[in-house]
């Protein structure tokens, strides 16, 4: 179909994002025509200030318009327990559990020889910098439970025992409401193997 040119500019904008195929993304741009001037121009600065005003932390990794970010600086934190995950949003899904109070080191991905994903293309070297600081006692690896999630936990488990700090992995087990003949066997056997005494 042939778009006027702003129209298919924005089209091509909004395909950008992940899960937007073509037909979304055109739904979205004629519904950015009905909206308000202002309204758009508060969207679009959104978006610029989002990306200009956002870094990762030096310390953690993790997103932050301060660095280090409002976790690393807070004194109140237990700074001997590091938890190590993939991704800024595991750390935002912790926090809300509200029931962690340490820091957090964010990798960023997670070792997958398949797709070419070393342990030098994840945030790992800057983690072991971090072990440096005598108060850490516990590296608790909270990497997702896939294949990968599972060989970046193990990797940097055993890169990190020699130097005595405890390393956890985190249990995962059937989700909330699950039913257990439909769960796949990989969590099945992790729910198993996370089993605690009743
Ligand atoms: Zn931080």
């Amino acid at each position: 179909m042939h778009y006027p040119e702003p129209i298919s500019r924005l089209i091509d904008s909004f395909m950008k994002l992940p899960g937007i195929g073509p037909k979304t993304a055109a739904r979205l741009a004629f519904h950015v025509l009905t909206m308000k001037e202002d309204t758009v121009s508060t969207f679009a600065k959104a978006l610029v200030d989002a990306k200009r005003n956002l870094m990762y932390c030096s310390q953690c990794g993790h997103i932050t318009d301060i660095d280090p970010c409002h976790i690393c600086s807070d004194k109140q934190r237990d700074v001997s327990t590091i938890c190590v995950v993939q991704d800024p949003k595991d750390v935002i899904a912790m926090e809300k559990m509200r029931d962690y109070q340490g820091l957090y080191h964010v990798l960023h991905g997670a070792i997958s020889p398949m797709d070419g994903v070393g342990p030098e293309d994840i945030n790992v070297a800057s983690l072991l910098g971090r072990l440096h600081d005598e108060r850490v006692q516990e590296l608790i690896l909270a990497t997702n439970p896939t294949i990968e999630g599972e060989a970046t936990a193990m990797y940097i488990s055993r890169l990190v025992k020699p130097s005595g700090i405890r390393t956890t992995r985190i249990a995962h087990g059937l989700p909330v409401g699950g039913d257990l003949e439909y769960a796949d066997e990989v969590t099945l056997s992790k729910a198993l193997e996370g089993r605690r005494e009743l």
